[in-house]
């Protein structure tokens, strides 16, 4: 049943057996190559189509494995630091993750692959709207999409099993600890704007907050006055 509907969905569709091929090549190059072993992260990442989440002039640079512009001065990650933040939150189908920075929406997409529910907030409302659509579009249910300042969290839906910041704060915003499920875990590039920031990942035990830096990254500013 599965290989021949394969076989003419790529006859039908001969680009994305191209598109397909280079996500593979991307996993296995400069993913699996640098150290993430998850193989749930890796699956998603083979799976998430992140040509049809960039704009149309970015898609013959979809696979490379770098940050690339969504329009209004904001980036698409890094496929290599999508993958590493969200196997940091070693992720698993209970959970329910708050993402602040939906951008392009393809974080949110490579989550929404392994977890419950993914709720994410995005600042700049175009953006937002264009992710909510072309994450309907590609049949994403269970992601939660809310124009907003990412600082106040999403406090209808606390706690979370986990939250990745996906823009960069000068320190931690408090309501998002707050927000944080006991035993969950945090994902943040913390540090100043348009400098090297330090990704840093917080976990909540017994009410208690423990942190340490992961790794040197940058990331575009965490913005307030946007909206
Ligand atoms: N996760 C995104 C990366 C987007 S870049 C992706 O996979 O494409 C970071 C995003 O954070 C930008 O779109 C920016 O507008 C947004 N952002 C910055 N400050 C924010 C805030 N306070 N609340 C919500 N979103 C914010």
């Amino acid at each position: 049943m599965f290989w021949p509907f394969l076989i003419m969905f790529f006859t039908i569709f001969p680009q994305e057996e191209k598109y397909a091929a280079a996500r593979d090549r991307l996993v296995k190059d400069h993913i699996q190559s640098q150290g993430i072993h998850n193989k749930k992260v890796l699956k998603a990442m083979r799976t998430v189509p992140r040509h049809k989440l960039v704009p149309p002039s970015q898609r013959p640079n979809a696979y490379l494995d770098r940050p690339l512009p969504i329009g209004d001065g904001q980036t698409i990650s890094q496929p290599f630091i999508v993958a590493f933040m969200t196997q940091l939150i070693d992720p698993n189908k209970d959970m329910r993750v708050l993402e602040i920075g939906t951008g392009s929406g393809y974080q949110a997409a490579v989550l929404a692959e392994m977890v419950d529910q993914v709720y994410t907030i995005e600042i700049i409302r175009s953006l937002g709207e264009k992710a909510e659509k072309d994450l309907s579009d590609l049949g994403y249910e269970n992601i939660n999409v809310r124009i907003g300042d990412g600082y106040a969290g999403w406090p209808e839906e606390t706690p979370f099993d986990a939250i990745i910041v996906t823009a960069a704060p000068d320190r931690l915003p408090q309501p998002l600890i707050d927000q944080l499920a006991e035993g969950g875990k945090m994902v943040v590039p913390i540090g100043p704007v348009n400098q090297i920031q330090e990704l840093t990942l917080i976990e909540k035990k017994n009410g208690k907050i423990r942190s340490r830096s992961v790794a040197p990254v940058r990331f575009v500013p965490f913005t307030r006055d946007t909206l």
